[in-house]
């Protein structure tokens, strides 16, 4: 009798599940500046969008170069966006949606791990964005974890300043040595790996 209703269970909670319901996925798009990342990220939100799922966007707090409660390409697509100061604050937020898009993710502490793993446990899609490395070309933030735990990775390259080779550093052209700084093409040019070699 145990072992019938044991197979019950299982059987029942299995079909309780539709395809879409399951196997949620995290997909993160990283390259340097000028990549066209977010403009990607903006593109993979309307593709669901489309497909009549709801979307959330968030992005840290710190960045606002542009506008203080959207996304925007350098080309200026844009979407709107949350601002957080923590990534725990995405979970208050996540329960209507379909999916969640995260942009700027290389600013966020290692939390965003955990709020990943939350969020696709509970078969909401994640989409990040970010940085891969900073402008020392060295692993930016939680980056090398969140591609870690993604199930799609998009690397893009930009195009480097002097040979028009595969970008993959943004290289900073000021003197300032913290690791995050905010600024556009007046602070950063992308470089490819030999031309960055060159320069140091
Ligand atoms: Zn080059």
């Amino acid at each position: 009798m145990e072992i019938s209703y044991k197979r019950d269970v299982k059987i029942s909670l299995k079909s309780s599940f539709t395809q879409s319901e399951r196997n949620a996925q995290i997909r993160v798009v990283c390259g340097p500046m000028f990549s066209g990342k977010t403009k990607t990220l903006i593109r993979v939100i309307n593709e669901y969008k489309t497909l009549g799922k709801k979307v959330f966007v968030f992005k840290p707090k710190i960045d606002d170069r542009y506008a203080k409660d959207s996304i925007v390409s350098h080309d200026k697509d844009e979407t709107s966006a949350f601002n957080v100061n923590r990534p725990v604050e995405i979970l208050d937020y996540h329960l209507n949606a379909d999916v969640i898009a995260i942009d700027e993710v290389q600013f966020f502490d290692d939390s965003i791990i955990d709020v990943c793993n939350t969020l696709t446990n509970n078969n909401k899609t994640v989409i990040c964005a970010g940085l891969d490395l900073d402008y020392r070309g060295l692993p930016f933030g939680p980056m090398p974890k969140v591609l870690a735990i993604a199930d799609e990775i998009i690397k893009l390259n930009s195009v480097c300043t002097f040979c028009s080779g595969p970008a993959r550093i943004s290289h900073r052209i000021t003197q300032e040595t913290e690791q995050v700084v905010l600024g556009e093409k007046e602070k950063y040019v992308p470089l490819c790996r030999s031309c960055y070699a060159e320069l140091k």
